[in-house]
């Protein structure tokens, strides 16, 4: 069958093949150490399972208003102001099924064919995919000021799509890269999904930058800090006329997010939630602190992460037979550099969203495959 030719512009997800190998050799009875997932191990608030469950008995299991019901739009938003210090209001926001779906409304609002979109290097994978199919062009830059002024020099960039803390490297973007894109970019889609994941200095968001969201379309959701990657939950902040249009598309794509995931999400804002998710935190910078101390013991090339729970490692060889190799071998999942954008290849993604002692023992057995 002849499929479109837009959708040849798709990339599959390259930790994808990973998983499938990882999925035979647990067929075959043997015990994968995953540290590809860039999922979180520990279950979302227990409030918001209760809550959940309480919403299907009593029998919330209808559509929701396409903007996402409003209570929860209230809590988003005030939740986004405490933190923020925004004046934003409920007319800001509308709730997607999931952040991705949130970003390709967002990209779809906004683009025009031929548009230039400027990304940083290492992306998203899914990022430069939408783009694509949107039918913009892809710039892209490195993580470094001087880069991203020559692209912005050589090309007149409409877009900037950036991801803080990121997904690869771990780490937030600088102040003075955020602030030369305010200056010289006229929009800002920030995909801020990571935030609150955060162990070393101080976080900056797209919201310190633009609190009335002037130029920005914020992003975020409730996958990662959370936990709450089935719920399939994730939100939009940006200017009211943004949001309307984004309506429309939900409207016709989605009609609206799941109603009783969104009745159980409410209670993710609460005090008890928030503790309960700041003590997960900790443990995720345990283990954050381990693999740092592993790499650097072992003199190895990686980018000093301090958010979300990724590290960026550079192996100095094509990662992607390695990382066949280092599974068959040796039970260890990681995820390949080459799906985060070009020049990437001989990198790899670790994610420590796994048990202490599983990040422990699969660290060891990387690195003995490593140096062997
Ligand atoms: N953006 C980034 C940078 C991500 O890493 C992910 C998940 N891996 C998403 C968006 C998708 O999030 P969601 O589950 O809310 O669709």
């Amino acid at each position: 069958m002849m499929l479109s030719s837009r959708l040849q512009a798709f990339t599959p997800f390259e930790v994808m093949e990973i998983l499938d190998i990882a999925n035979n050799l647990e067929k075959q009875g043997k015990k994968v150490i995953h540290l590809e997932i860039g999922e979180p191990d520990f279950s979302p608030p227990p409030k918001v399972i209760r809550e959940t469950i309480n919403a299907l008995k009593n029998g919330k299991t209808s559509y929701t208003s396409s903007y996402g019901i409003k209570t929860l739009r209230e809590k988003v938003v005030n939740y986004i102001n405490n933190k923020y210090k925004t004046k934003l209001n409920i007319e800001n926001t509308i709730i997607t099924p999931g952040t991705s779906l949130g970003l390709f409304y967002a990209l779809s609002a906004l683009l025009e064919k031929d548009d230039k979109i400027l990304l940083l290097n290492p992306t998203y994978p899914c990022y430069p995919n939408f783009i694509k199919f949107l039918e913009g062009k892809v710039i892209y830059a490195k993580w470094d000021l001087e880069d991203i002024k020559k692209k912005i020099r050589e090309n007149k960039i409409k877009l900037a799509l950036i991801n803080s803390p990121s997904n690869p490297l771990g780490i937030q973007i600088d102040k003075e890269v955020l602030n030369f894109l305010y200056e010289h970019i006229p929009l800002i889609v920030s995909d801020e999904i990571y935030q609150g994941l955060i162990y070393e200095g101080k976080e900056l968001s797209s919201l310190h930058f633009d609190p009335s969201l002037e130029k920005t379309i914020y992003l975020n959701g409730f996958s990662k800090y959370f936990g709450m990657t089935g719920f399939r939950l994730g939100y939009i902040l940006a200017k009211k006329e943004v949001i309307e249009a984004i309506l429309k598309l939900q409207q016709n794509l989605f009609l609206c997010p799941s109603s009783f995931s969104q009745e159980g999400a409410i209670y993710a804002f609460d005090e008890e939630s928030i503790d309960y998710i700041e003590n997960i935190k900790k443990e995720l910078d345990r283990r954050r602190r381990l693999v740092i101390k592993l790499l650097k013991e072992a003199n190895i090339d990686f980018i000093y992460p301090t958010g979300a729970f990724y590290v960026f490692v550079n192996i100095k060889r094509n990662s992607k037979n390695f990382c066949k190799k280092l599974l068959l071998k040796k039970q260890v999942a990681l995820t390949p550099g080459s799906g985060f954008g070009p020049g990437n290849e001989n990198f790899i993604r670790i994610s420590y969203a796994n048990s202490y002692e599983n990040v422990k023992e699969g660290m060891k057995r990387f690195l003995e495959f490593l140096k062997s």
